[in-house]
C-alpha cells in the first residue's frame, strides 16, 4: 500500500469534514490547511528510484490525495496531469476517495471511455442526507470500480437504494481525534445488514476514538481502533 498526496490542502464542505485530520495535523505545524498547493511528490507515480525503476512499486495500492479532495476546485488546473500520470501507471490501482463526487467529470480525460481499470472511485456518505445526494451521482458515473465510505459514521443511515451490483464495497468507521463523534455499534451493523441483504461486501474498518455498544460509550485509543474493529469479526466478503 502507498499514499500519493499530489496536492494538499482542502476545505470543510460537510458534516463529515468538521474534524478532519489535515486540519489536525496541519494545526501541529501552523499551517493553514485552507491554502492548496501542489505538493512536491506531485509526479510520485512517474519518479525513478536511483536504480532506474518506479518509486511506487508495480502491483501497490495507491491510497491518492488523502490530504486533499482530487475533485477540488482548486485543482482542476492540475487534475488532467494527475490523470495521464494514473493511465501511464496501468500497473497500480489507484483508490480515490471523494467528498466531491458531483465533479467527477471536471477535467476528466477524453479517453476515460467507462473508466481506467487500475481507478475505483469510493464517495463518502458519513449520514443520510449525504447519502441520498452522493450515491445517486456514484451510481450514476462511469466507472469500473465503486465503492461506499461511510467514515466517520455520523447516525443510521440507509444504504438499501444504493447497494447494486456495481458496489464493489461499503467501509464502515468511527471519527478519530480528541473531538471525535460518537459513532454507535447499532449504525454499524445496520450497514452491514444492508450490506448481507445485497449481496455487497462489507468492512468495519475502525471503531473511531468514542464508540457506543449497548448504550455505553468507550473511549478507544487510536492504536486499538481498528483491532476492536477486527475483532468484532463482522466483515462481509
Ligand atoms: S473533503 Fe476530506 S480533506 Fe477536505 S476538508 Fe473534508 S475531510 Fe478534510
Amino acid at each position: 500500500m502507498a499514499t500519493w498526496n499530489p496536492w494538499h490542502g482542502c476545505h470543510k464542505i460537510s458534516a463529515g469534514c468538521q474534524n478532519c485530520y489535515v486540519y489536525r495535523i496541519d494545526a501541529r505545524y501552523d499551517r493553514d490547511s485552507t491554502k492548496v498547493e501542489k505538493t512536491a511528490n506531485f509526479n510520485l507515480p512517474l519518479k525513478r528510484s536511483r536504480d532506474g525503476g518506479y518509486k511506487l512499486k508495480s502491483g501497490e495500492t495507491v491510497y491518492t490525495c488523502f490530504t486533499s479532495d482530487f475533485f477540488l476546485p482548486e485543482a482542476d488546473g492540475w487534475r488532467a496531469e494527475a490523470w495521464q500520470m494514473i493511465r501511464l501507471r496501468q500497473d497500480l490501482h489507484f483508490l480515490i476517495i471523494t467528498k466531491r463526487i458531483e465533479r467527477f467529470f471536471v477535467a476528466l480525460p477524453a479517453d476515460w471511455g467507462s473508466g481506467y481499470e487500475n481507478v475505483t472511485i469510493c464517495a463518502t456518505a458519513e449520514n443520510q442526507d449525504r447519502a441520498d445526494f452522493r450515491l445517486p451521482l456514484l451510481l450514476s458515473l462511469p466507472a469500473r470500480k465503486k465503492e461506499i465510505i461511510c467514515e466517520p459514521l455520523l447516525e443510521a443511515v440507509d444504504l438499501t437504494p444504493y447497494l447494486t451490483p456495481e458496489i464493489g464495497l461499503v467501509v464502515a468507521g468511527g471519527e478519530s481525534g480528541s473531538n471525535a463523534r460518537v459513532c454507535d455499534y447499532e449504525w454499524v451493523l445496520m450497514l452491514r445488514e444492508q450490506c448481507r441483504r445485497a449481496g455487497v461486501p462489507f468492512y468495519f474498518k475502525q471503531t473511531g476514538a468514542v464508540f457506543r455498544k449497548d448504550g455505553r460509550i468507550y473511549r478507544i485509543p487510536r492504536r486499538l481502533q481498528h483491532a476492536q474493529a477486527r475483532k468484532a469479526g463482522i466483515d462481509l466478503p
